[in-house]
């Protein structure tokens, strides 16, 4: 794994200041779904809003901020990610009803953990959320979605911390959502969100999420080392057919393979690097764009350093 030698002197900037966690060298990948990638040169899990907001305000401006939830949609690269990783913890894993239709929660929720809330508190319309894997935070700003819903259908507000560390509310008409996509910048953390769903019977929500579930299990490897669709799915096209058609279920890159439930789905079966994975990707987008012209876009977000893929 990679080493940032200068780790210790970033840490030092923050060291006796904010009470969170820091960590110098962090394997990332210990949280990350594929279960690949280098080390975080330092790794904060800020105590709380208070203590987020100081780290914020007194990091210096030139050392770059990563925003990582469940790292379930993206790929760190082999030689890791430089500056500071910001993941949060347990003061922003909470949810609440704050209205008889709404619910707040907290950034740091895992997404499936809203909709068993919801479900609970007898509201329909976000059993979406059930199977899509990551922390709501993330989900907000990939406009995360599935079964004909997404985030952006959902949401009423949410709140951020800017790269000095001021807290921002923005309702949904402020941000622009695309499909799985958003203009919140890399710097803007979500802290959390507001949410709204609709009076619904209890029988029906549990059995959306079964038929969900049961789809899920059937269809996608979700128990495997995967970030989930690997491309979005051009207008009116799905990905894993052009994938499918262009013959490229049996493509691997060391032991970074194409799923065989999904042909969307990249799993590392055991070693594989990010190279590896994102080196599969880059010949399945060679592939697909010789034989029907189209360009698949990358749904998993890539950061950090890494060799240069080159076909
Ligand atoms: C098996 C599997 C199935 C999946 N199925 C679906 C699906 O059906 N639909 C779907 O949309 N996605 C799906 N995904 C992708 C992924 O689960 C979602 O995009 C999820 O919402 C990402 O959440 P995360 O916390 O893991 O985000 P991460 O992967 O940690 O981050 C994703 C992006 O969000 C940013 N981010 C994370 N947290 C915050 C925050 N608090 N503030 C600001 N930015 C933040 C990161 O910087 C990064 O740019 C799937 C993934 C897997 C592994």
């Amino acid at each position: 794994m990679n080493y940032f030698s200068d780790a210790d002197k970033l840490r030092a900037k923050f060291d006796g200041r904010v009470a969170g966690y820091l960590y110098t060298n962090y394997p990332i990948k210990k949280i990350s779904w594929f279960r690949v990638g280098g080390s975080a040169e330092l790794l904060f899990k800020p105590k709380d809003l208070t203590d987020l907001k100081k780290f914020m305000h007194i990091k210096p401006s030139n050392v770059p901020v990563t925003i990582l939830g469940g790292a379930s949609n993206t790929l760190i690269r082999d030689n890791g990610i430089p500056g500071v990783v910001i993941v949060l913890d347990r003061e922003f894993n909470y949810i609440k009803q704050t209205a008889v239709d709404r619910i707040e929660c907290g950034a740091a929720v895992p997404s499936k953990k809203v909709s068993n809330f919801a479900l609970k508190n007898n509201l329909g319309g976000l059993s979406f959320l059930n199977t899509i894997p990551g922390t709501f935070g993330g989900a907000v700003k990939m406009n995360s979605g599935a079964y004909g819903a997404e985030v952006a259908d959902i949401l009423i507000s949410a709140k951020f911390i800017d790269h000095k560390g001021n807290e921002f509310e923005s309702n949904l008409s402020d941000i622009c959502y695309g499909y799985r996509s958003s203009n919140i910048s890399d710097d803007m953390i979500c802290i959390s969100a507001t949410i709204r769903g609709s009076i619904a019977n209890r029988e029906e929500i549990i059995q959306e999420i079964n038929r969900y579930k049961k789809h899920r299990d059937s269809a996608q490897p979700i128990k495997e080392r995967t970030g989930g669709s690997t491309f979005k799915n051009p207008i009116n096209i799905k990905a894993w057919e052009l994938i499918r058609d262009a013959g490229c279920s049996g493509l691997s890159s060391g032991d970074a393979v194409i799923s065989r439930l999904h042909t969307n789905f990249i799993i590392n079966k055991g070693n594989a690097t990010a190279y590896d994975i994102e080196l599969l990707g880059e010949k399945i987008k060679k592939r697909v764009k010789v034989k029907t012209g189209i360009d698949l876009e990358w749904e998993i977000r890539r950061i950090g350093n890494g060799p240069k893929v080159e076909l």
